[in-house]
């Protein structure tokens, strides 16, 4: 800074000031008349979209092309609700460039007038925030999922759990858990190292996965114990598939180095009433995977309850 003559370090009097000021902006900036055309757009849209300004000006419906299909809605609903009083809306939505990727956007926006109250259109700003979505997406990720098997984790699938039992106050269809534990997995460690018993958790979680419907949930509870919920389901239908669980299990081979190794698992299932609370269900799904182990393991209690299909 010039302290003697401060003034001589201000260029806003240069004509191309403010457009040059525009022109540098690493964020895109634009500016579109009442009736949608880009007035303005920094050159850094390419930069974003791929799209240079000129194909923003020949096309005002660019914009609206770009966006994902999932998000065009609730731009248009924006579009809609821009405040006359000139305060800034914001929305993030994605985008498909040019080359076909995916990109996040932190669009803000404000209505613009001219001094006697007319309206000049919209002017935005958007900034590319990818990278801060992804690296959200994986925290929330890691937050809900099991990182062995990949499955969900216990606070998600209470989560899940919490839903349903809210579905089931306003449809009364009642669900039911299956709790499963692989039976003396200790054994598998202990033989063949820790390694194998990881590689079985991973497989059995995905084989158990492919299994279920889509509907259905599965969680990982504990060590080798793991949580299944069947929306919509009666005590014989978990019962059925239990069963179809743990035949399926007994059979399947894991191979592992020169080892073909298999597992059995044991399942205690409970059916969610009226009179009870999740957690008074989580126990009765408890108290009968202990009577299966008790009854000899590679079982499902209660026993002979299940019908096809
Ligand atoms: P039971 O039939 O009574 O269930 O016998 P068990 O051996 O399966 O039960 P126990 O509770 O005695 O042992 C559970 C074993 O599961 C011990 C523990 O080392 C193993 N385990 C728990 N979590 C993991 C894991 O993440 N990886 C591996 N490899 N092993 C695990
Ligand atoms: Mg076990
Ligand atoms: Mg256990």
């Amino acid at each position: 800074m010039n302290n003697k003559n401060p003034q001589k370090t201000v260029c806003v009097y240069e004509p191309d000031f403010f457009r040059r000021f525009a022109d540098l902006s690493y964020t895109c900036e634009s500016w579109r008349d009442p009736a949608g055309n880009f007035i303005y757009i920094s050159p850094s849209c390419e930069r974003i979209t791929g799209y240079t300004p000129a194909e923003f000006y020949q096309d005002n419906t660019l914009m609206e092309k770009i966006i994902h299909p999932d998000h065009l809605e609730k731009w248009l609903h924006h579009q809609h609700d821009i405040s006359p009083s000139g305060e800034y809306k914001s929305l993030d939505f994605l985008i498909i460039t040019k080359t076909g990727s995916r990109k996040w956007i932190s669009h803000y926006c404000c209505a613009v007038y001219d001094k006697n109250g007319n309206p000049l259109g919209i002017r935005s700003s958007n900034s590319d925030i990818t990278i801060r979505k992804q690296a959200e997406e994986a925290l929330e990720k890691a937050a809900r999922l099991d990182p062995l098997t990949g499955l969900l984790n216990r606070r998600a699938f209470m989560a899940r759990i919490k839903n349903e039992e809210a579905r089931f106050s306003r449809s009364k269809r009642s669900f039911c858990l299956l709790m499963a534990d692989i039976d003396h997995f200790k054994l598998i460690n202990d033989t063949y190292g820790h390694d194998a018993g990881d590689y079985i958790l991973k497989e059995l979680s995905r084989l158990m996965t492919e299994t279920l419907r889509l509907q259905d949930s599965i969680g990982r509870w504990g060590g080798e114990e793991f949580l299944i919920m069947l929306p919509e389901t009666e005590m014989s239908g978990a019962g059925y598939v239990a069963e179809k669980l743990r035949a399926m299990i007994e059979k399947h081979r894991f191979p592992y180095q020169e080892h073909q190794l298999s597992i059995t698992i044991s399942f205690g299932i409970s059916s969610y009433t009226d009179s009870m609370s999740i957690n008074d269900c989580l126990k009765k799904a408890d108290d009968n995977l202990y009577l299966a182990k008790r009854h000899g393991r590679n079982r499902v209690f209660p026993e002979n309850i299940q019908e096809k299909e």
